[in-house]
This record gives C-alpha cells, sequence and structure tokens, in this order.
C-alpha cells in the first residue's frame, strides 16, 4: 500500500488526524496521528503575542501502529524495536525509544 489514506473512528477527537502518508516524518508512508493546536479566541485574550485565531500554536506528528482511540490496527508490518518517530514542533525531531 503506498498510496495517502486517512483513518477516521467515532472517537477519535475532531481535530486529530490519523492518516498514512509520507509527507512527515520520513520518505517511506507510515500510519501516524497528528495533533494541531491552533489559537482560539480565548488563546488570544490571554496570550498578546498571538494575532490570528487559527494561528497554529503547537503541533505533533507520531508513528503509530494502531489507530489511539479505537485501537484498530492499521500497519501490517508492525514497528517492534520501539523506534517510532515524533516530531513536536517546539522541540523538532525526536527518536522516542
Ligand atoms: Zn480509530
Amino acid at each position: 500500500m503506498k498510496k495517502y489514506d486517512r483513518h477516521t473512528c467515532e472517537y477519535q477527537p475532531k481535530d486529530v488526524i490519523v492518516e498514512y502518508s509520507c509527507d512527515t516524518l520520513h520518505e517511506n508512508f507510515t500510519w501516524q496521528v497528528i495533533y494541531h493546536r491552533k489559537a482560539s479566541e480565548e488563546d488570544l485574550e490571554n496570550n498578546h503575542y498571538l494575532e490570528t485565531v487559527g494561528e497554529e500554536l503547537w503541533s505533533l506528528v507520531a508513528e503509530i501502529n494502531n489507530c489511539p482511540y479505537c485501537g484498530l490496527s492499521l500497519r501490517k508490518q508492525k514497528i517492534d524495536n520501539g523506534e517510532y518517530i515524533l516530531i513536536d514542533s517546539t522541540m523538532g525531531s525526536l527518536r522516542v525509544l
């Protein structure tokens, strides 16, 4: 399977994306969960450095084997050595061991 895919289920939060892609982590297609935290009206009121609603505050992309919300098995060849790639926009790229 070498094409973009997306998993959605009734358990996942609406702003979270679970997808099969090669855009973010490395050139190989992989299942990943993506969190984008965007500024709300309340965030703008509390932080004067923010300028617009919807401005990205923080993001995190992490490789996964299964959907973290419903548990569905997504990856056929499981990562079994603990070497999941994780990118935190505040810290750059990390390998999680
Ligand atoms: Zn799910």
